[in-house]
Order: C-alpha cells, then sequence, then structure tokens
C-alpha cells in the first residue's frame, strides 16, 4: 500500500520514526551536468526523483532527498568535466556522502534501502560507499540494493523505440532517451531547437587531461531526433513498474 506521504523530506521525525524500520526507502542519486544545449544541468537528478517518486506511489517505499551531485562527468559517457555548469564531487566525497547518509539511515532503523542513480558514472561509488556503510555492522537483516535506473528498461523496449540503431547507454547522452524523458518531465525546460545532430565518434580511450574537441561541441554524443513526450513517458511509467516490482519482490 502507497504511504499518503512518502517524501522524508516532508515528514516530522515522530512520523519519520514510526516508519523507517518497517518500510523500503529509496535514495535516489542525481548529478549536475551538462545535458547539451537543449536540457537542463539538473536532468539526471529530475529523472531519477521522477522514478523513485513515481515508484513510491505504486509500493510501499519512503524516498529520500535526492543527492543532486554526481561522480565526474567521463567524455566517453557524459560529454567531460570541461563543460560549464557540470559540478561533480570527488570519489572520496561521494564515496564518503553515501557512507554517512547509509550509516544514518541503519542508524535510524532502515532495514530495506534502495539506492537508485540516474547518472551513469556514479555507479561504483555508491558501491563503494554502501560496502563502507556495512563494514563492522553486525549483520542484522540489512538489505541494500544499487542500481541504475535505465538498466531496468528491457533493452529489447529500448530497441523497439528508437529510431535507427541504439548506440547503447553510455552515447545516450543528452540524446534521444533523455531528451524524451525530458520533455514528458518538465517540457519547458527543454529547447529541442538547440540540440546538437552530430554523432560522436570516440577512440576506445579516454584522454587526461581532458581536452575540448574530444566530444561533439554541444555536449550532446548522438542525436535526439524524434524524441517525444510520449516516449519519455513510457520510459519513466516502465522505469517506475519495474522499480516498484524491485521493492515488492526483492527482499
Ligand atoms: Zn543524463
Ligand atoms: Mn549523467
Amino acid at each position: 500500500m502507497p504511504l499518503e506521504r512518502f517524501r522524508v523530506a516532508e515528514l516530522t521525525w515522530p512520523e519519520y520514526d514510526e516508519l523507517i524500520r518497517d518500510t523500503p526507502v529509496i535514495v535516489p542519486i542525481g548529478a549536475t551536468e551538462q545535458h547539451g544545449h537543449h536540457l537542463p544541468l539538473g536532468s539526471d537528478a529530475f529523472h531519477v526523483v521522477a522514478v523513485a517518486e513515481a515508484a513510491a506511489q505504486i509500493s510501499n517505499a519512503l524516498v529520500a532527498p535526492v543527492l543532486s551531485y554526481g561522480y565526474k562527468s567521463v567524455p566517453r559517457s557524459g560529454g567531460g568535466e570541461m563543460f560549464p555548469g557540470t559540478i561533480s564531487l570527488d570519489a572520496s566525497t561521494l564515496i564518503g556522502t553515501i557512507t554517512n547518509v547509509m550509516n544514518q539511515l541503519m542508524t535510524d532503523g532502515a532495514r530495506r534501502i534502495v539506492m537508485v542513480s540516474g547518472h551513469y558514472e556514479n555507479s561504483m561509488m555508491l558501491h563503494e560507499g554502501i560496502d563502507l556503510s556495512l563494514r563492522g555492522r553486525p549483520a542484522d537483516g540489512v538489505k541494500i540494493l544499487n542500481l541504475l535506473w535505465v538498466d531496468l528498461i528491457p533493452e529489447e523496449l529500448i530497441i523497439d523505440i528508437y529510431p535507427g540503431q541504439y548506440p547503447g547507454v553510455a552515447l545516450e547522452h543528452a540524446a534521444f532517451l533523455e531528451t524524451s524523458i525530458m520533455l514528458y518531465l518538465r517540457p519547458e525546460l527543454v529547447h529541442p531547437e538547440r540540440a546538437g545532430t552530430e554523432i560522436a565518434s570516440l577512440p576506445p580511450y579516454d584522454v587526461h587531461p581532458q581536452v575540448p574537441g574530444f566530444v561533439p561541441a554541444t555536449g550532446s554524443l548522438t542525436r535526439s531526433t524524434g524524441a517525444t513526450a510520449e516516449i519519455g513517458k513510457r520510459l519513466i511509467d516502465e522505469g517506475s513498474a519495474r522499480l516498484a516490482e524491485v521493492l515488492a519482490n526483492a527482499w
């Protein structure tokens, strides 16, 4: 049964205290990162919160406040750190933050935690933060899941809706899928006429220090041609339904 109020930030401490031991809690993790000339910097945080909140409206779960900063953007999956507005955390900062948040949730009594990320580069730092938070803790029935929400979408569905050949999740930065999602969630923040049309042709290695010109100048790694709010809705609905299944079955 969905809770009437599921956002942790909107509860008083006694209300939270009453729920936290027996209710799964979703912890959404985003990023602040360039998303081309046509999508907002907060895209990864907006879509992960949308999926977390929609899942909480169809299952029994709390949603913790989103962390809107993520691990550094990598050119071959996010355009890189050189773009203004990409505001990222060092790995050690992100790991420490995740460890702190997990420790506090578990100290409060949380036993079922689902960390959901909307930003590809976060994944291993989140694993590490969780791992460190569990180190030295007695095994007292705690289970923490860590997932990237787009991984919940079956690849057949993406291939089916994709115009042309699906380039894979890494190149799909600020492109067809994310543009569709943002057209559905926050159409007033999307400027399709400014979108890049270049398709990145990247070598099979990263370069440090990062140099301009390695990825298309707009910051989009491939096209967003054909993006629609309807496709965005389908992706968010599918992601939320699958997350709700995880919440119902993973314990
Ligand atoms: Zn993104
Ligand atoms: Mn990202």
